[in-house]
């Protein structure tokens, strides 16, 4: 492997295990996980003893780094030195973070695209903010997983095929060696065995999601992080210590997410879920379409209220209902 450095940027669209991913990429010899690095890369010195989720003030590579220097504009060349890492694992980082660390310094960038099946997300959503009710998908739908999927879609028809990859978490988790030699060939490196065993080599988190890193600290003997779910975490790693091959495939949106939710969810995104393989739900014709009448009509009352006179201003109405309004308008125009 040559010494210049690789950047890989991890996309996916939310709850999708990207966390966990990265800190798998991350678990090699030459590689380093950074998960999201926007609170790294601009974290003041006077609170590097809080930058590492996994061991705070007692990590021996953030504090001193973060103090050695001002790395902004050259972060990665610098941690590059530091750790003689030469594969920086990042997810999702924003634009403006791009233009400044990464663009234009000679980097090999490579992309990897994290999918998830949709449903799975959905469900992992209504469950985070505690909204399982059948009937609210459609707010989740419309206000978070359209916009996200969208955005990452943007952002990935700009990468040449040769420097993007996709990769679904669910075969990840079925067949890691399978995925991880695929991953390894789009890198040019090999992933061990146990590379899916991410807590057995130091790993410096910054941010991410928080039950993973719990996850991390504990399977590492660490205090454990805050986050919603430490029950499950806690039962994760006791399971961990004794079986690490063991895997986690959350399925549990496929007994749980109402036939409704799957309904709203399959008119607007099944199309766009199948393409990474997830075979779509049964309905039938007529379903789908009193679904989409009926949220078009919902729609057409939203607008009346919101804007009385002016009901054919999708513009001015709130931003979900926006979008919505622009989806069906397409939708019809097929
Ligand atoms: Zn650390």
């Amino acid at each position: 492997m040559s010494s210049r450095i690789t950047v890989i940027i991890v996309r996916a669209l939310g709850l999708s295990g990207a966390t966990w991913f990265n800190l798998v990429l991350g678990n090699h010899d030459e590689a380093m996980a950074l998960g999201p690095p926007a609170r790294i890369l601009d974290l003041p010195a006077k609170d590097a003893g809080e930058a590492c989720f996994v061991h705070r003030e007692r990590c021996d590579f953030w504090p001193a780094f973060l103090r050695e220097r001002d790395h902004r504009g050259r972060f990665f060349e610098d941690i590059a030195a530091s750790t003689g890492k030469r594969i920086l694992v990042v997810n999702y980082p924003p634009r403006e973070l791009i233009e400044r660390e990464i663009d234009g310094r000679g980097f090999r960038i490579l992309t990897v695209r994290l999918v998830r099946d949709g449903r799975a997300v959905l469900f992992s959503r209504m469950r985070h903010y505690g909204t399982l009710t059948p009937g609210t998908a459609i707010h989740h739908i419309v206000d978070w997983q359209i916009p996200v999927w969208d955005r990452v879609d943007r952002k990935l028809t700009s990468v040449p095929s040769p420097a993007a990859l996709t990769v679904r978490y669910e075969d990840m988790l079925l067949d890691g060696a399978k995925e991880l030699a695929r991953v390894g060939d789009f890198v040019g490196i090999r992933y061990g065995e146990n590379a899916t065993r991410f807590w057995e080599r130091p790993q410096h988190l910054t941010a991410g999601n928080t039950g993973v890193i719990d996850l991390l600290c504990r399977l590492q003997g660490e205090t454990g992080h805050h986050n919603r779910r430490a029950d499950t975490y806690a039962r994760m790693a006791e399971e961990l210590s004794v079986d690490p091959e063991r895997t986690f495939l959350d399925e549990s949106w496929i007994d749980s997410l109402s036939r409704e939710d799957r309904l709203a969810f399959d008119c607007l995104l099944g199309e766009r879920n199948a393409l990474y393989g997830y075979p779509r739900d049964s309905f039938l014709d007529g379903e789908r379409h009193e679904f989409l009448r009926d949220l078009d009509r919902r729609l057409t009352e939203a607008r009346a209220v919101e804007q009385p006179g002016r009901d054919d201003n999708a513009a001015a109405v709130p931003s979900g209902l926006g979008r919505l309004s622009r989806f069906l308008s397409h939708k019809r125009a097929q």
